[in-house]
């Protein structure tokens, strides 16, 4: 598995940008009511919005220690199981 994390180092965001992107758009807009509550950051790249739901409709989340981390792309999990205490504790 780590192994393909190399292909992809280059930048963990440029993998499928409209994907998720349109992903993102489509839940954001069913979500009007809570825009706010919904979004957080990758704790893999810092800065990064993610929105939770659309997140998690990607499977792009990890429970770690009783707590739930929210990624921006496919890219930044092999790179949290890879070293998850560390984005953990920055988060
Ligand atoms: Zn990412």
């Amino acid at each position: 598995m780590s192994d393909n994390d190399n292909l992809t180092s280059s930048c963990c965001c440029s993998g499928s940008p409209q994907d998720l992107g349109t992903t993102v758009i489509n839940r954001a807009a069913t979500n009007l009511l809570e825009p706010a509550s919904d979004e957080t950051t990758c704790p893999v790249m810092p800065g990064t919005p993610v929105n939770k739901a659309a997140a998690e409709a990607a499977g792009l989340f990890r429970d770690y220690h009783g707590q739930r981390y929210w990624l921006c792309c496919r890219g930044c999990g092999p790179r949290f199981d890879r070293d998850p205490d560390k984005y953990a504790s920055a988060a």
